[in-house]
């Protein structure tokens, strides 16, 4: 019996490869996690390193948003008549939109 004729020979080999749990998958770097390393959102999951990360960079993109206010507020400064008066100041800001609370 030449067994590479046989009908078993033949059939397509396949790998079955099990699909993870899509709820321990992060949406972000695409690895598998432990449950308890993943924050669900709607049809989205992010570990906790991802997390971690979109912290960092949302903290650095604050401070850059920072930094170009206090530059415009420097300009600001700079345009103000010699013998300008701190409330002066103030009220110019105040009025370009640099509030405490209201946003700009
Ligand atoms: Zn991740």
């Amino acid at each position: 019996m030449n067994l590479s004729e046989t009908w078993w020979t033949r059939q397509p080999v396949k790998w079955e490869i099990p699909e993870p749990d899509p709820e321990t998958v992060c949406s972000f770097c695409h690895q598998q996690k432990d449950k308890a390393e993943i924050i669900a959102g709607p049809k989205v999951h992010i570990c906790l390193d991802c997390a971690s990360l979109c912290t960092e960079i949302a903290a650095e993109r604050e401070k850059e948003k920072r930094e170009a206010a206090v530059k415009e507020m420097l300009k600001i400064e700079q345009s103000m008549p010699e013998s300008y008066q701190a409330a002066d100041l103030m009220y110019r800001l105040y009025d370009e939109g640099y509030r405490k609370e209201g946003g700009q």
